[in-house]
């Protein structure tokens, strides 16, 4: 089995670039480009400085006692909440201003769901002086509203997305219409491994670093290179595909997806899309996404705004399929129950996403020898507000 990307932009099945005529020349540049560029020596010079000395990689691996006592375990957290900006999306967004500049971009837009992206985007802007444009959800706005403040700050001009569920795809169809109108000077920076080839194997690419340090970080502390479980949520799927990827042909290194159920699985309001989705087309990309029979999507639901998606990336999508993943599925409860649970044993508060990979322990079949990483892929400060909620209830 294979879990790289093929020539043509496919997971298997599951991939390619299905785009309007009018992305045509944007998406043939980057594709017959980014692998060039991404190798040459003065851009990986520069991806690997800004990386240690401005993001603070490598992000530390850290035994987590108290909460492998709690669950009979051996957990350790891969620490990309201490990443500059609060997540692992700054991995990405540094590989990707790099790259624009290269390609002569001026404009760069970007949409966003939890504000994490928009805010990683705005970051790597201002640090290069770019314009920049960021779509949201104007749910997502009412929601993130700190993470709105801080884009703004950087300089950036939040849009709001008024269609649909008003959430993070919504965001993205906007970010699309206004780079289909400005193909020139515009690179547009997706936040995850989703859209047309070659996002998806280009943001891996960029987040692989998570496992390139998680293999010498578990060497040093355990011996071996290899965890027997990987744990990451997934929204669209980055952090996990950044958590998995040195890992994808390590057959007995078990990958663990843990999506959003929001209100349960069978409630109508769910982000599951491993369990509800069927396959399709969202975003440019042949994947599953919840859709109706007729192919509308069906409008996903999480208390977490950067898992609130109908879709998965064809990667993960392939994973699934192929069972080289398991899936696990996790309400809003549980995922704010287990915020609660690690701030309580480690003093780490959780972005309400993250909080969902951990509440998947409860789920997991495992041994209690077993040496479990969990990606903790942000920090909880932009969910204060719902925390506080649930302190008050
Ligand atoms: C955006 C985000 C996610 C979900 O996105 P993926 O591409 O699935 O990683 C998860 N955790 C945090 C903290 C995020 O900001």
């Amino acid at each position: 089995m294979h879990y790289s990307v093929d020539g043509r932009g496919f997971y298997g099945e599951f991939g390619g670039a299905f785009i309007p005529e009018m992305l045509h020349s944007n998406i043939e540049e980057l594709k017959s480009r980014y692998l060039e560029i991404m190798e040459e020596k003065d851009f990986q010079d520069e991806m690997q400085q800004l990386l240690k000395n401005y993001v603070g990689r490598p992000t530390p691996l850290y035994y987590a006692k108290r909460l492998s006592l709690h669950f009979n375990a051996h957990i350790y957290l891969k620490r990309e909440d201490l990443n500059h900006t609060g997540a692992h999306k700054i991995n990405n967004t540094i590989g990707q201003i790099l790259l624009a500049k290269r390609l002569g971009k001026s404009r760069i837009i970007a949409e966003t769901g939890a504000g994490q992206h928009g805010v990683a985007t705005a970051t790597v802007c201002a640090l290069m002086g770019l314009e920049c444009i960021v779509y949201m959800g104007e749910i997502d706005i009412a929601r993130q509203a700190p993470n709105v403040s801080r884009m703004k700050m950087l300089g950036a001009k939040v849009v709001p997305a008024t269609s649909g569920s008003k959430t993070l795809k919504d965001a993205t169809n906007e970010a699309i219409r206004d780079w289909i109108n400005n193909p020139n000077d515009t690179h547009y920076i997706i936040g995850s491994v989703v859209g047309p080839h070659p996002y998806p194997d280009m943001v891996a690419r960029f987040q692989s670093v998570i496992s390139e340090e998680m293999k010498w970080q578990l060497k040093e502390q355990t011996g071996s290179e290899n965890p027997d479980i990987i744990m990451a949520c997934v929204g669209g799927g980055s952090n996990a595909a950044g958590a998995y990827y040195h890992y994808l042909d390590e057959d007995q290194v078990r990958l663990v997806a843990v999506e959003a159920a929001g209100l349960g699985v069978d409630s109508g309001e769910s982000a599951a899309t491993s369990v509800l989705g069927t396959k399709g087309i969202i975003h440019g990309s042949r994947t599953l996404l919840m859709q109706t029979e007729d192919g509308q999507i069906i409008e996903p639901y999480s208390i977490s705004a950067g898992l609130d998606y109908p879709g998965i990336g064809p990667l993960h999508a392939h994973l699934i399929d192929t069972g080289r993943a398991e899936a696990i599925s996790i309400t809003d409860a549980e995922a704010l129950e287990a915020a609660f649970l690690l701030t309580r044993l480690e003093g780490i508060i959780p972005a309400l996403e993250s909080a969902h990979a951990f509440a998947a322990m409860s789920y997991l079949k495992y041994r209690p020898e077993d040496v479990i990483v969990i990606n903790l892929s942000g920090r909880g400060d932009k969910d204060l507000s719902t925390y506080i909620k649930k302190m008050e209830s």
